[in-house]
C-alpha cells in the first residue's frame, strides 16, 4: 500500500491564519517533515507523529526522506510556511518525485495544499499595496545566478509592477538588497513607498512604512518581506495603497457618476486601453492598413531578427555568433574527491601533474584531514577527467553525504595484514549515499595513531582480530570518542558486521541524522546497545551554544 504526501502552506505562522484543510491534514499525518523553525510553530497541532525537522538548506533531503516514507505507506506532511507552492517544498517534491519515474496513476498520492504567501499577509498589515498588477522576487542568489535576480529586477521595475522581495539579505548576503535598491532608483522615485514586514502575524511582528531612498537605514534580515510600491503607490495614515484606477472613470467622492451604467465599457470612455478611444469602425480601418503594409515588408522569423540584434550588439557576423555556440557547450562545476589509495598516502609526481592539468587555472583543489583531495572544476565533459585521473591510478569517490573510509598507512605497508578487510570495505560501500556524511577510521594496530576511535564508526586490528568503536561525536562541548562496542571480531565477520550497520543506518536514519544520534535514538545497532559517552564534567555555559 502506497501512502500519501501532503504538502502543506500554512501561512504566516498563527492558527488564525491557517486553512482549515492545512490544519486536518496535519492531525490526520502519521509524520510531519519540515524546517525545525515550522515543526515549532505547528507543535499545539501534533499529538504522536513522528517529526523529521532539519535545518535551513536540508531541503532536498527532507522531499527525499518524504518521498521514501510514503512509499512505504505512510501519511506524510511537508510543512512550509507561506504557500507550498511559492518558495515553498511543493515544486521540489514533485521534482523528487518525477527523479523516481512517479506518475499519478502508479504513484503515491499527492495533495498541495495552499497557504497564505508572505506577500499576501504581509500587505494585509501594510494597507492595500498590491490591489494592482505585482510580482515577487526572491534575492537570495543560493541556487539563482545573481545576473537572472538583476534581469529581473529592472524588468519588473521598467514594467512598474509592485514588487515583493522575498529573503532580501541574511547573515552572508547583505549586498543583494543594496543592490536590489540601486536598480530600483534607476526606475522608480526616490518617495517610492515601501513598507517592511517582518514575522507578520508571529510573536515579534514589525513593521515598517518608509520609501525607496530611505529603506536600507532600518532592519532588514532574514525574516522581512519588502514591498516596493508602483508609481501609483500612495501612503495615507501610514498605509501603503495602490489605486487600481478606478478613479479614471468613477467620482470616488459622490454617490452620483458621471458614466451611466451602460457607458462605462464603450470604447470612447476608455481612451487608455488598447483601442485608444476608436469605435469598431475606426478599428477596423486601421486594421486594412496595418495588412497592407505587412504584405509589402516581409516579414522575418524571431530567429533572424535575434541574430541580426546579436550581430549589432556584439559588432560581429552571424556565422561567428552560431561558431561561439557551437564551441561553447554549457559548463558546471564538477565536484570530486580523489585519494591514492586505502593504505596509501604517496602521490607519483606524474599523479601530482594530472592533477594540475586536469584542474587547470579556474578549477580549486583542497587537502583533507581526511587523506583526500577535493576537487572542483569548471567542464562540460566531467568523464574526461574522470579518466585521466584513473589512468594514473587515482581513486575517485562522490562528495557529500556519503561512506568514506579514512584507513591509515599500515606503517607504510609493514602492518599489512588487515589491508585486504579496508579495501574489500572500501570497494564495498566507499560513496554510499547515506542520511549524513559518515566516516570510517580503520587503523591496523592497537596504537591507532590514526584516530579510528574518534571517527563515527572505529575499527582497530589487534592481535589478528577487530575491536570496533561506534558513534564518535568529533565536534562541540560534549565531544566524546565512539563506544567501544565489540572485541576480537574474526576478520572473517568484520567486512559483514559493518555493511549491516551501514545498511541499517541508511535505511532507518533521518536526514542529515549523524550516525551517533541514530545510535542515541534508537539505542541497539546489531545488538550493541547504545551507552551515554557524554563527559560527566561540568562546564561553564558557552556564548555560542554547543
Ligand atoms: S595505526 Fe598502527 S599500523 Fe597504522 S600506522 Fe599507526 S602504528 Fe602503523
Amino acid at each position: 500500500m502506497l501512502g500519501k504526501l501532503l504538502v502543506i502552506g500554512f501561512g504566516p505562522g498563527s492558527f488564525d491564519h491557517m486553512t482549515n484543510r492545512a490544519q486536518t491534514a496535519i492531525q490526520e499525518s502519521d509524520c510531519i517533515i519540515g524546517y525545525k523553525t515550522y515543526v515549532d510553530l505547528i507543535q499545539d497541532l501534533l499529538s504522536d507523529q513522528e517529526i523529521i525537522s532539519t535545518g535551513m538548506s536540508e531541503e532536498v533531503s527532507r522531499a527525499q526522506a518524504a518521498v521514501r516514507l510514503a512509499e512505504e505507506g505512510k501519511t506524510v506532511a511537508v510543512i512550509s510556511s507561506g504557500d507550498a507552492g511559492v518558495y515553498g517544498m511543493a515544486g521540489l517534491v514533485y521534482e523528487v518525485l518525477i527523479e523516481k519515474g512517479w506518475t499519478e496513476a502508479t504513484g503515491v498520492s499527492v495533495e498541495v495544499i495552499p497557504g497564505v504567501s508572505a506577500s499576501n499577509s504581509c500587505a494585509s498589515l501594510l494597507g492595500a499595496p498590491i490591489m494592482h498588477d505585482s510580482c515577487t522576487i526572491s534575492l537570495s542568489d543560493h541556487l539563482t545566478p545573481w545576473e537572472l535576480i538583476e534581469k529581473r529586477i529592472k524588468a519588473a521595475a521598467q514594467a512598474d509592477f509592485v514588487i515583493s522581495l522575498y529573503n532580501p539579505k541574511s547573515g552572508r548576503r547583505t549586498r543583494q538588497i543594496q543592490e536590489a535598491q540601486r536598480i530600483l532608483l534607476e526606475y522608480r522615485s526616490p518617495k517610492t513607498p515601501v513598507g517592511l514586514v517582518k514575522s507578520a502575524y508571529r510573536e515579534r511582528e514589525h513593521i515598517v512604512i518608509t520609501d525607496l531612498e530611505n529603506m536600507l537605514n532600518y532592519d532588514i534580515g532574514m525574516l522581512t518581506t519588502v514591498v516596493i510600491g508602483n508609481s501609483s503607490t500612495v501612503l495615507y495614515d501610514n498605509k501603503m495603497i495602490t489605486p487600481r484606477g478606478y478613479q479614471r472613470k468613477y467620482t470616488l467622492h459622490t454617490t452620483e457618476q458621471r458614466l451611466k451604467p451602460h457607458e462605462r465599457l464603450r470604447h470612447e470612455n476608455e481612451p487608455w486601453a488598447l483601442h485608444q478611444g476608436k469605435n469598431d469602425l475606426d478599428l477596423a480601418k486601421d486594421q486594412t492598413a496595418a495588412t497592407a503594409v505587412e504584405t509589402i515588408v516581409p516579414k522575418k522569423t524571431s530567429l533572424e531578427l535575434a541574430q541580426e540584434a546579436l550581430s549589432k550588439v556584439k559588432g560581429t557576423s552571424n556565422q561567428l555568433l552560431e561558431k561561439k555556440t557551437v564551441n561553447n557547450p554549457v559548463v558546471s562545476i564538477f565536484e570530486l574527491a580523489v585519494s591514492t589509495g586505502v593504505a596509501n598516502k604517496q602521490f607519483t609526481p606524474k599523479q601530482m601533474m594530472t592533477l594540475a592539468e586536469v584542474v587547470g587555472d579556474d578549477g580549486t583543489m583542497e587537502y583533507t584531514p581526511h587523506h583526500q583531495i577535493h576537487l572542483r572544476i569548471p567542464t562540460a565533459t566531467p568523464e574526461v577527467i574522470t579518466e585521466k585521473l584513473k589512468s594514473v591510478g587515482f581513486i575517485l569517490e562522490p562528495l557529500g553525504d556519503v561512506f568514506q573510509l579514512k584507513a591509515c598507512d599500515f606503517c607504510e605497508g609493514e602492518k599489512k595484514d588487515s589491508i585486504p578487510y579496508a579495501e574489500e570495505l572500501h570497494q564495498k560501500l566507499s560513496g554510499l549515499e547515506l542520511p549524513k556524511e559518515l566516516k570510517v577510521g580503520f587503523n591496523g594496530c592497537g596504537m591507532a595513531c590514526y584516530g579510528a576511535v574518534n571517527d563515527d564508526i572505529g575499527i582497530i586490528f589487534r592481535k589478528g582480530k577487530f575491536d570496533l568503536f561506534l558513534g564518535a561525536k568529533t565536534v562541540g562541548r560534549t565531544a566524546h570518542a565512539g563506544q567501544p562496542v565489540a572485541e576480537g571480531i574474526q576478520p572473517d565477520q568484520i567486512v559483514e558486521l559493518i555493511e549491516k550497520i551501514i545498511c541499517e543506518y541508511k535505511e532507518k536514519g533521518h536526514p542529515n541524522e549523524r550516525l551517533f544520534k541514530y545510535f542515541k535514538r534508537v539505542g541497539s545497532i546489531q545488538g550493541y546497545t547504545y551507552k551515554d559517552m557524554t563527559p560527566k564534567i561540568e562546564i561553564e555555559p558557552a556564548p555560542c551554544g554547543d
